[in-house]
Formats: structure tokens, C-alpha cells, sequence
């Protein structure tokens, strides 16, 4: 077995780095969640949620993955039958879709080739075809992880409104909160889904729905069976700061300390050093001469960056040896990608030299896996992070 000394880079997008900080925040002992005192992180992280997706809806969270706050958007929205619209954006999206084909939902799946967002004039065009109103979801990933590609849920929206299509628009941004801009109200999302391993900086376990109160309405109307998801019951609760079940406390602890160190950075800051970070890593690809796997103008995500390798050259092998060489893990490519890309997570807690530190480690990676390329791709990213005036400047710095 190799010895590896100092940290372990993780560099996949999500899991994403846990800060000391939350780690010793989730360092408590039991607590009694029926007892006076847990009502106050209750309280605390669901204010905090709101302000994390920017709504002032109800917010329910879950003591679950992500994929449970994907089923949780279905189960309470829709029943067996019903007709929603998803994107084939990548594996994310795929994978959604598959629980969507499990309810038994009536899936219209616009084909993609994984290396754009969602199909804008797909959308329209089937929306405008659906004068009868059969549609009653609209679905789209946020950020999709398996490829780096983003779709902007406003576009979504504004095409729903432009039709007066009434159909829920929900929206998987799991890997795009606390990463990237993200608005619950403004954007008119009905159903936001997210989790708590990416831009919100913690262990897995966590997931969570944003409900506008169009959505919240359709779920009482809906006769379709649910138990453990249930939103009403979760909300009853809620009011007075506990869950229906035995909360997972401890992530709750953690999540208000990551919300109170995104809050000290400055959401806008936060958001500048995610799209710093993601420049400089393109930056050194171009230099590289490898390829993006988003080709979409303006679509890259400022979260994670998706390779490319060149033909003959199988990413899996590249990354175990930047593994066994350098202690660095870096993202696998999902389904029809796999052994084409690998990923670079540029998300949650990091900074500049954690960049140049994963950024090094892939040119050595190159050189040693004898994949074709040019040196100097480190430079370059160094030079766009050189670049102070872009920098965030910490929130409590300035106060
Ligand atoms: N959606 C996106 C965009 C994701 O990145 C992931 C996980 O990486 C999921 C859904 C599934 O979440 P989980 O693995 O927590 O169930």
C-alpha cells in the first residue's frame, strides 16, 4: 500500500471539502429533538435554507440524499399518468428521469448530447404544442454535474410564461446551490431540489425541497400515496422548529455553522470565486489543448469543469494516476462518458491554491499518463488568478 502524506485532494465534484469549521460544529453530543433546546437549529437552519435558495416559501429538509429530494418532488406533485418534460442534459438527468419512469409518469425526454444545456427551443416547441395543458412539470438540472454544463432556470420560466403554460417548473440544482447564483422566488421555480454535499460544504445526508405556493397547492390536491416524503407533515412541524421524525441533528449543526461562513463571505463573493476559479481552470485547458465537455458559449459551470481526453486516452486510467501519484482524486465520467472525461470539482470550500494545487497535479498527471498535451496550462491559470481585482473580498474583512 502507497503511504500518502499531508491531505488528500478531492477534487470530485461533490462530495466537496468539509471546513474545520463545520466538522467541529457537527462535533456535539445527542440532543433530544423534542426537547427545548433543538427547536432553535430547527428555527435556525430553516430561516437559513430560505435565504440559501431565496425564498420565502417553506423550505423542507430531508434527512436524505439527493435522489430523496428528487422522489420528494415527484411524490407530492404528480401521480401515475401524469405528463412531464425532462431534458436528457446528462447522467443527472437521466437519472431523475428513471424515478420519474418508476412513478409510472408519462416522460417526454428531449434528447441531448451531454454537452449543452437543456434544449430552450425543444422546450418551447413542445410546450407550444401542448394546447391541452397534459404537461403539469417541467424539469431541468440546474448544474449538471456529470458534464459542467448549466441551465439557467430563468430561461425556463420566461418560456413557460411567454405560453402561459401552467405547468410546475422544478428544478434539480443540487451541485448549483450555495455555488451559484440560485432564486427560488424571482426565478418563479415551483419545486427547487438540492442536497447538502456541494456548495453547501457538508457530508452527504441532507436533502432539500424549496415549494412555491403553486406547488404547495397542487401537493394538496394531490391524491397520489407518499408517507415519508410528505411535505405537510414535515411542514406541521416545522412551525415550531422539529421534524415528524429523528432529524439527522448533527448535519443540521454543521449546516447552520456552512450557512454562517457562506453568509461571512458574502453570497456574492462566493459566487465571484466559483467563476474565478472555473476561468482559470479553462485557462489552463486551452493551453493543455483539451477540450471542454460543455461546448455551450457562456453555459460552463463555474462548479466543475468537465475534460475531455483525447482520443485513444481513457480518463479512468489518467485519473488512477493521479491518484496513485499524487494522493488526488478527481471525478469519474458517468455512463456513455465513462473513460472519455474526467472531472474537475472546483466547488464549496476552496481557494486559489487549492486550484493550483489540483491544477498541478493534473498537468504532472498528463505528462505521466503520456497524454497528449502542452505545458504550461498551470501558468496560465495562474495568471487569471493573479488577477486581485477579481477576487472576492471577504464580507467580514470589510465590515
Ligand atoms: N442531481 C445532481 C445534479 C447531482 O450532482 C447528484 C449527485 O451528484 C444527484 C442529483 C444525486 O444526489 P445524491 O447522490 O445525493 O442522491
Amino acid at each position: 500500500m502507497t503511504v500518502h502524506t499531508g491531505r488528500h485532494f478531492l477534487q470530485i465534484p461533490g462530495p466537496t471539502n468539509i471546513p474545520d469549521r463545520v466538522l467541529r460544529a457537527m462535533d456535539m453530543p445527542g440532543l433530544d429533538h423534542r426537547g427545548p433546546e433543538f427547536a432553535e437549529i430547527g428555527f435556525a437552519v430553516l430561516s437559513g435554507m430560505q435565504r440559501m435558495f431565496k425564498t420565502k416559501q417553506p423550505v423542507i429538509i430531508f434527512p436524505s440524499s439527493g435522489t430523496g429530494a428528487w422522489e420528494a418532488a415527484i411524490v407530492n406533485t404528480l401521480q401515475p399518468g401524469d405528463k412531464v418534460l425532462m431534458c436528457e442534459t446528462g447522467q443527472f438527468a437521466v437519472l431523475w428521469r428513471g424515478i420519474a419512469d418508476k412513478f409510472k409518469l408519462d416522460v417526454e425526454f428531449i434528447p441531448g448530447d451531454w454537452r449543452h444545456g437543456a434544449d430552450l427551443e425543444q422546450i418551447e416547441a413542445r410546450l407550444s404544442a401542448d394546447k391541452a395543458h397534459k404537461i403539469k412539470a417541467v424539469c431541468v438540472v440546474h448544474n449538471e454535474t456529470s458534464t459542467g454544463c448549466v441551465t439557467r432556470p430563468l430561461d425556463v420560466r420566461n418560456i413557460m410564461d411567454r405560453l402561459t403554460h401552467p405547468a410546475l417548473l422544478m428544478v434539480d440544482t443540487i451541485s448549483g446551490l450555495g455555488s451559484m447564483e440560485y432564486e427560488h422566488d424571482a426565478w418563479g421555480v415551483d419545486v427547487s431540489v438540492a442536497g447538502s454535499q456541494k456548495g453547501l460544504m457538508l457530508p452527504p445526508g441532507l436533502g432539500f425541497n424549496a415549494v412555491s405556493e403553486k406547488a404547495l397547492a397542487v401537493a394538496k390536491a394531490n391524491p397520489g400515496l407518499r408517507s415519508y416524503w410528505e411535505w405537510e407533515d414535515v411542514m406541521a412541524f416545522n412551525k415550531v422548529g422539529t421534524f415528524p421524525y429523528t432529524p439527522a441533528i448533527n448535519l443540521l449543526f454543521g449546516l447552520r455553522e456552512a450557512i454562517k461562513m457562506l453568509e461571512e463571505e458574502g453570497m456574492e463573493n462566493v459566487f465571484t470565486r466559483h467563476k474565478r476559479h472555473s476561468e482559470a481552470t479553462r485557462a489552463a485547458m486551452k493551453v493543455w489543448g483539451l477540450e471542454t465537455q460543455c461546448q455551450e458559449q457562456g453555459a460552463h459551470s463555474p462548479a466543475l469543469t468537465g475534460v475531455r481526453m483525447p482520443e485513444g486516452h481513457d480518463s479512468d486510467h489518467f485519473r488512477k494516476v493521479v491518484l496513485e501519484n499524487f494522493d488526488m482524486s478527481l471525478g469519474t465520467g458517468l455512463n456513455k462518458v465513462k473513460g472519455k472525461l474526467f472531472r474537475i470539482g472546483h466547488i464549496g470550500h476552496f481557494n486559489d491554491l487549492m486550484l493550483m494545487g489540483t491544477l498541478s497535479g493534473v498537468e504532472m498527471g498528463l505528462d505521466l499518463a503520456k497524454v497528449p498535451h502542452r505545458s504550461g496550462g498551470v501558468v496560465a491559470a495562474m495568471d487569471v488568478l493573479k488577477r486581485r481585482e477579481q477576487a472576492a473580498v471577504p464580507k467580514a474583512a470589510v465590515a
